[in-house]
């Protein structure tokens, strides 16, 4: 067969050479000198996933930590991998530039908001790239490593019964393949005029001999040939090696996935492929599409699964969209993390190492910390909203009042905007927020914004209620009477101590116990203690019994609001 003549044939319109465009993607300077080239590889399904998250941030960090020896860091690049068209959901691009942006997390060139890409190694849209793919596809025809194809879907259904029945491994290969590889110059002209649709396949045979500068090695188990590569993160991975003729360009001309990512992640000098361990079965196939092109492997890291322990059976399982609203980044923004918090928590399951050096680093930018793919585990990564919780908590004590204001409101004015008016009052925001943090054992109750919303919402008139009843000591009308004389008393200049003096002075006054411990000793002889009087004015000015000091809520509330509050609920 004259391969030279069967490829144009096939591709009569495909000029362009693989060389052309090695000219046209010249190496980068920055990965030569050693930076981290990596990208992040979505499908534009308009779902971004925790998992995405936890991909772009390794390949964030590796890009963004590496430095280049003059000095230059790495570049993270974003591709959309929309090869499959059914899957293209409008503004899924916008939907993962802002998701991971609020995540801190940036491209350095790529698909871009505008819908125009940056960067010299585009297109970056897979769609877009059709002609460098055939040229590649072209030069395999040329050397005879790739076919066309012309079974249809009842041959394949045909192949895949008996293979089942025989207890084979499915698929086209061996005998399988045969009478494809097999066709004349002139049954695929007359198949071609005949308008056959026809898949271009990978003429898959053992290249363990091709490129002795391989990254790749060689081994033979009982007479099996097996691939071993270095990934990454898991180490030494060895597999068999690929004996499938796969489909490298379906019947409409655009590749499959495992030939458009070795282009592109050739043409455009990806270092490290970080992605899914869901990617690892295929990985022979990928193996030997470099070699058989004759690329340098770059280091592939497949991360682990995401799981989490599973509410009702308590077991270990994947984390599943339709189950778990937490997978979806979605999540974080409408409950209000901030984005500090998860990044903050997805290190701590993404390094073993990261909370040991958080511990003796406590106030270093997290940036600061040496990420390293080999301190990931290869085994499934358990997720725990309970966890996040814990590190949000410690994580906001350390985000000023004023900052954390401000985040409030953003959050507010996209997810809660009715109340995002009130929010606008940034002073006394920060005043709230700021409540009992610089105490010596400070307060750790702000998790999430929604939750801290809902948290200091009373201090907001029109989200004010009373949510508690009066502690059952107390009775209505000594209830009433302590109001009263707390309002009567009420001196809004008063400091921490007198203000108190005067509570016990009502206590006193009304049969309770100024000391708890002898209300605890004596129950005979008080109605209740101080706490229980507390208790009363904390319900009339918070609406709740739990809270911070109130003094210092009072405070922050203004005369006026605790006025009126004992007022109307005194009638
Ligand atoms: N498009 C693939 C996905 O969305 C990306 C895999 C890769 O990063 O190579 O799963």
């Amino acid at each position: 067969m004259d391969y030279n003549k069967l490829a144009e044939l096939l591709f009569p319109d495909i000029q362009k050479t693989p060389a052309d465009y090695e000219a046209l993607y010249p190496p980068r300077e920055n990965a030569e000198h050693g930076a981290c080239i990596t990208r992040l590889g979505p499908s534009p399904t308009g779902f971004i996933h925790l998992g995405n998250l936890y991909g772009a941030f390794v390949d964030e960090r590796l890009a963004h930590q590496s430095k280049a020896s003059d000095g230059t860091g790495g570049t993270f690049f974003l591709r959309i991998e929309d090869t499959d068209d059914k899957r293209y959901v409008e503004g899924a691009v916008e939907t993962i530039i802002n998701s991971l942006g609020f995540f801190d997390i940036k491209f350095d060139e790529g698909a871009a908001l505008d819908g125009h890409d940056s960067g010299n190694y585009g297109p970056y849209y897979q769609s877009q790239r059709g002609p460098i793919y055939q040229a590649f596809v072209k030069e395999l025809i040329r050397k005879g490593q790739a076919y066309p194809c012309f079974l249809t879907e009842d041959d394949l259904a045909a192949i895949r019964q008996e293979q089942e029945a025989n207890k084979e491994t499915t698929g086209i290969y061996g005998k399988y393949a045969e009478k494809s590889r097999n066709l004349s110059y002139e049954e695929i002209e007359s198949n071609i005029a005949a308008g056959k649709p026809y898949v271009i396949r990978l003429k898959s045979s053992d290249t363990s001999t091709a490129n002795p500068d391989s990254k790749v090695s060689y081994e033979d188990h009982d007479g099996v040939t097996y691939i071993s590569i270095v990934d990454g993160i898991r180490g030494k991975v060895a597999m068999p090696a690929n004996d499938q003729d796969v489909v490298i360009l379906k019947a409409n001309g655009i590749p499959t996935y495992h030939f458009a990512h070795v282009i592109d992640d050739h043409l455009m000098h990806t270092t490290h492929v970080v992605r899914g361990e869901e990617w690892l079965m295929s990985l022979p196939i990928h193996v030997e599409l470099f070699e058989k092109l004759g690329f340098e492997l770059p280091v592939y890291c497949h991360t682990a699964v995401l799981m989490k322990i599973d509410d009702e059976t308590g077991n270990k399982r994947k984390l599943s969209k339709r189950k778990d609203p937490e997978l979806s980044l979605d999540y974080y923004r409408k409950e209000g993390y901030h984005p500090k918090a998860v990044k903050e928590y997805l290190l701590t399951i993404l390094n073993s190492n990261y909370e040991e050096w958080r511990a003796e680093h406590p106030d270093a930018d997290i940036d600061e910390f040496q990420f390293t793919t080999d301190k990931m585990s290869s085994a499934g990564a358990l997720f725990d909203l309970n966890k996040l919780m814990d590190i949000s908590k410690d994580v906001l004590l350390g985000i000023p009042a004023e900052e954390l204001a401000a985040f409030m409101l953003n959050w507010a004015q996209e997810f809660k905007p009715q109340a995002a008016p009130l929010l606008e009052n940034q002073e006394y925001l920060s005043k709230i927020l700021d409540l009992g943090r610089h105490d010596k054992k400070p307060r750790k109750d702000l998790i999430h914004a929604k939750q801290i919303f809902d948290f200091i919402s009373y201090f907001y008139d029109e989200y004010f209620t009373i949510e508690e009843r009066i502690p059952e000591q107390v009775s209505d009308e000594d209830a009433r009477e302590i109001l009263t004389r707390y309002l009567e008393t009420y001196d809004h200049s008063d400091d921490q101590s007198e203000w108190f003096e005067k509570i016990r002075t009502i206590t006193a006054d009304l049969g309770y116990a100024v000391k708890p411990k002898d209300y605890k000793k004596h129950p005979e002889e008080y109605k209740g203690s101080v706490a229980h009087v507390s208790t009363v004015i904390r319900i009339a000015v918070m609406g709740r019994s739990q809270s911070p000091d109130v003094w210092a809520i009072q405070q922050i509330l203004g005369e006026e609001r605790v006025r009126s509050r004992i007022s109307q609920l005194i009638g």
